[in-house]
C-alpha cells in the first residue's frame, strides 16, 4: 500500500472519484449506511472508511422527511431499497485540518439501506 499525505481539502459537493470509491468500501463491507425512517423523520446512521484519507468517519443525523400533499418524494414508501445520501469526512485530522473541523473535507455519497421503523 502506497502511503500518501492526505492535506485538508473541503468539498461541498459530492466528488464522483470519492463516491465511486466509497461505493466499492460499501460493497468490501467497510462502510456501513442506514436511514432509518420513523414517520417524518429520517435519521441516517453511516460509518466507516473515509475513501479519500483512509480516516474512520461517522454521520448521525436526523431530518424531517418533506411531505407535499401527503407525498414524500420516495423516501420512506418503501420497506427496504436505498437511499443517496451524502457525507462529509469527519474522521481523524490530516495535514492542514483547521481546529474547528474533523477530518480532511471530502464529500461523497454513500448509499444508506432504508428501513421503516414501526412506531411500538
Ligand atoms: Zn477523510
Amino acid at each position: 500500500m502506497v502511503v500518501t499525505t492526505v492535506t485538508y481539502r473541503f468539498e461541498s459537493v459530492p466528488s464522483q472519484a470519492l463516491t465511486d470509491k466509497a461505493y466499492e468500501l460499501q460493497i468490501q463491507g467497510a462502510i456501513h449506511a442506514e436511514l432509518l425512517v420513523q414517520g417524518e423523520i429520517a435519521r441516517l446512521v453511516a460509518s466507516g472508511e473515509c475513501p479519500r484519507c483512509g480516516g474512520h468517519f461517522t454521520v448521525d443525523r436526523s431530518s424531517e422527511v418533506p411531505i407535499v400533499k401527503g407525498g414524500t418524494l420516495g423516501v420512506g414508501d418503501e420497506a427496504d431499497g436505498y437511499e443517496a445520501s451524502v457525507v462529509t469526512c469527519n474522521g481523524p485530522e490530516v495535514e492542514g485540518t483547521p481546529p474547528d473541523k474533523h477530518g480532511c473535507g471530502a464529500c461523497f455519497t454513500v448509499y444508506a439501506r432504508r428501513q421503516g421503523v414501526n412506531p411500538t
